[in-house]
């Protein structure tokens, strides 16, 4: 098969991994720099060029679209898409992933378990949000941060109220969250691949850390998770639209809650921790699915 993956860094392991997992199983496998692709929106001949050549009509596509070019990178995939090109991951899929609210509302709308969360725009209805959070401790965090950053524990009502407050300030989105202390710092990684489980890991932070992001000091380990984890993060998938992801939960004292699901899962964390072979199962994934014209929006 002809595969291309949009990625802007060809030399991140995870990106490493997916060409080489291909070219193994004897594709022809290209990266195209994300931001380097241009288009032309003609009427009914969607086309996508890059380095002064159209691109060809691959069989498949791989996004690995970072946070930071969502928004253009949605709509090179768009482009894709109306090619006929099948994606790992739909533009759609991706684009309520990344928005944590309405990835939130989605999830909520399926019943999955979420810590409780609240949201509000009007700095007046500070405490009304706190409160409905359940009051300190509470964790406070910007819609638009990653890797832990932009992620603040606040213990007393009364430092959770100066850190929204210098939030507001500083003019960015943030939601309010019961804190699930219970968690120890430590969370739960679930990669899914085609509506199943295929690995999972658990992230314990750094001594004194709440955060366990792996950038934050954390260490990653395997795990064995429990059906209804396994359950939760299928449906988490599910929910988003997503083939492949990586989603993030909670042990909380009323089961799993979901925090995030993130459509381009690092594999460095979760193939060193598990010794599972990621980057092979989804381009054996991608060999079964690809199909011409396969998508659920096309572009939509
Ligand atoms: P990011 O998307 O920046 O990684 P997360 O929302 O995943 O931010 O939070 C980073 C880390 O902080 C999580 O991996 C988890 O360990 C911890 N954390 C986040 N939210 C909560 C919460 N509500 N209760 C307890 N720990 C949390
Ligand atoms: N680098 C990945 C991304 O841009 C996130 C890594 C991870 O937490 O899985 O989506």
């Amino acid at each position: 098969m002809q595969i291309a993956m949009m990625a802007q860094n060809a030399n991140l392991y995870s990106h490493k991994r997916l060409k080489e997992a291909a070219e193994a199983r004897g594709h022809d496998f290209t990266i195209i720099k994300t931001l380097g692709c241009y288009m032309n929106i003609a009427s009914r001949r969607p086309e996508v060029y890059y380095n002064g050549e159209k691109l060809p009509k691959y069989d498949a596509v791989i996004p690995r679209i970072g946070a930071s070019v969502t928004f253009y990178g949605l709509a090179v995939l768009r482009q894709f898409e109306m090619q006929g090109v099948y994606p790992l991951n739909e533009s759609v899929a991706i684009g309520r992933s990344r928005d944590k609210l309405r990835s939130m509302q989605l999830m909520a709308r399926d019943g999955i378990g979420l810590p409780v969360t609240t949201f509000a725009h009007d700095p007046k209805q500070t405490e009304e949000v706190l409160k409905i959070a359940g009051g300190a401790p509470t964790v406070i965090k910007l819609l638009e941060g990653t890797q832990g950053i932009g992620v603040v524990l606040a213990d007393t009502d009364r430092s959770a109220k100066s850190v929204i407050e210098a939030f507001r300030g500083a003019n960015v989105n943030i939601m309010v969250q019961e804190f699930i202390k219970e968690a120890g710092g430590t969370d739960i990684r679930a990669l899914v691949v085609g509506g199943k489980v295929i690995a999972a890991m658990k992230r314990t932070g750094a001594e004194g850390e709440f955060r366990s992001n792996l950038h934050r000091g954390g260490s990653a380990q395997t795990i064995k998770i429990s059906p209804e984890e396994r359950a939760t993060a299928i449906r988490a998938a599910k929910s988003m639209g997503l083939n492949v992801c990586g989603v993030d939960m909670l042990r909380a004292n009323h089961g799993p809650v979901v925090m995030e699901v993130n459509s381009s899962p690092g594999l460095e964390g979760v193939e060193k921790a598990t010794g599972i072979d990621i980057a092979g199962k989804i381009v054996e994934f991608i060999e079964k699915n690809a199909r011409p014209g396969k998508t659920s929006t096309r572009g939509r």
